[in-house]
């Protein structure tokens, strides 16, 4: 099966020259490519193999727009080519504030749009430091919120949230236990979804092989190493 790579630049990089320089150099089949949001438009006409995601999209998405101030909705995002939305990831839980409930009314929305949603979950260091259980059930306590009505797959990305940026990533073991966990979580009742289940957290060309090689695995959501164009590329390959 093939295994998916979704670079998430977050807020970087620092210039829409850099963001089409790199988005050409790590164009690959497999990759989706999510730049912050006024780069999307022009990393979109340079890219013919990689997807396009955007970080972020509002709840509501009136036709044709709203009074939504700072605000980009699903339909934008579709009409500029956008494909998949990263949701939910802990950064944006934790300085804006964004609520398990926020987090289904945004992935409702792209659903009924068309969106690919890709729902970031995973526990802080606290709750993996009382062992894999504990983790499971938080995990299991964010899906059950984040997927309320949700009749249709997401994908799921299992970052912890003690592994993102820090260079310490999880056992790939761990990982794909974590994984294994969700997915069949996910098969049972009353979600009854077929979901692939992404690794993030300090992902590199040093652990790729590792992650992927576990079949409950169905592949990455890459940070920093997505920014450096050889290293992503390194992992790209590795990912084939
Ligand atoms: C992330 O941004 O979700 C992430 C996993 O970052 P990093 O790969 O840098 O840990």
């Amino acid at each position: 099966m093939s295994k998916l790579l979704v670079a998430n630049w977050k807020m970087n990089p620092g210039s829409l020259a850099e963001a089409v320089k790199l988005a050409k150099a790590i164009d690959a089949k497999g990759v989706v490519i999510c730049p912050p949001f006024p780069f999307l438009s022009e990393v979109k006409k340079y890219i013919k193999k990689a997807k396009l995601g955007a970080q972020n999209v509002f709840w509501e998405n009136p036709a044709p727009g709203g009074a939504y101030t700072g605000e980009v909705s699903a339909t934008m995002l579709k009409k500029i080519g956008a494909e998949y939305v990263i949701l939910g990831h802990s950064e944006r839980r934790v300085y804006l504030n964004e609520t398990d409930e926020i987090i289904n009314k945004k992935l409702m929305t792209s659903l009924a749009t068309g969106l690919k949603p890709v729902l970031c979950i995973g526990e802080p260091r606290a709750v993996r430091g009382k062992g894999i259980s504990a983790a499971k059930k938080y995990v299991a306590g964010q899906l059950k919120k984040d997927l309320r009505g949700v009749h249709v797959a997401p994908i799921i990305a299992y970052e912890p949230i003690w592994a993102i940026g820090t260079g310490k990533a999880e056992e790939p073991s761990a990982a794909a236990e974590m994984a294994g966990f969700i997915k069949s979580l996910l098969a049972s009742a009353p979600y009854r979804l077929d979901t692939k289940v992404l690794y993030g957290g300090s992902v590199t060309s040093m652990n790729i092989l590792r992650i992927i090689s576990y079949r409950e695995l169905d592949g990455a959501l890459v940070g920093g190493a997505s920014l450096k164009s050889q290293e992503f590329k390194k992992i790209i390959k590795l990912t084939k």
